[in-house]
């Protein structure tokens, strides 16, 4: 491995041999910092620096101690927070595992500008998970204080990469657990290349202590789990339009 690089990240935490997160056995690294405030975040301690900061040949390190496990098709998943707000030190810690072999892949929001940093972690990356929050300007307003068209150019681009992804979409009850909601999401995606998944995740309550701990108001207190057989319903629906 090469040594002597520079960047470095403020890293949340980690989570070794993970199977949700992509392909595989996962090594997911969790940064800090998000340009959003989605009402149903279940991680808000994301949002603020942990003070453990990386340098990507550390990083790279630690990962590689993992490489037997990223056997059919696992590897590394960069996920936040925000992982695209760290694109420059992406690059160069991507760099360093691809030396080892070892590939990555971006779970985001999607809601990023796309600097030459932001589209090379794409172009590198061996797929995204996007996150499709909400179907239109409004709701994307409303319930995570971002730009939808900030996404919508994410999304897009994407697209016109070809690069292999899976959409996913946290559904809350009473907020965009309709069919109708659904076909929103599904008229929305339909612009662009057909995903490999499109997975429909239940909102749950479990990071709610967080919101105690932290002292930031809950915006979706009292809001119960969602019913797992609604979602499935919703999920097949889903299927059945895209
Ligand atoms: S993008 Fe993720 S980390 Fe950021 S506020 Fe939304 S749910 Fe939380």
């Amino acid at each position: 491995m090469k040594e002597g690089r520079s960047l470095r990240a403020d890293i949340h935490s980690f989570e070794s041999l993970a199977a949700l997160d992509g392909e595989g056995i996962r090594y997911c690294v969790f940064f800090t910092g998000c340009p959003l405030r989605c009402a149903c975040c279940h991680n808000p301690d994301t949002w603020f620096k942990s003070g453990r900061e990386y340098g990507s040949d550390e990083l790279c390190r630690k990962i590689s101690r993992y490489k037997p496990y990223f056997k059919n098709g696992g590897g590394v998943t960069f996920s936040g927070g925000e992982p695209l707000l760290n694109a420059g030190f992406i690059n160069e810690t991507g760099a360093l595992l691809k030396s080892e072999g070892i590939n990555y892949a971006l779970d985001t929001s999607g809601s990023v500008s796309l600097t030459n940093e932001v589209m090379t972690a794409v172009d590198n990356a061996d797929m995204v998970l996007l996150d499709v929050k909400f179907p239109n300007a409004a709701m994307y307003k409303k319930y995570t204080n971002g730009d939808f068209d900030v996404f919508l150019r994410f999304a897009d681009y994407i697209s016109e990469t070809r690069k292999r992804v899976w959409f996913r979409t946290v559904v809350i009850p009473g907020i965009n657990d309709t069919e109708r909601d659904i076909r929103e999401y599904a008229q929305l995606v339909s612009r662009q290349n057909k995903p490999e998944r499109y997975e429909l995740l239940a909102f749950h309550t479990m990071g709610f202590y967080k919101y105690d701990k932290l002292n930031i108001k809950n915006p979706l207190t009292g809001t119960p789990p969602m019913d797992k057989e609604k979602l499935n319903r919703l999920q097949n629906y889903l299927n059945g339009l895209i």
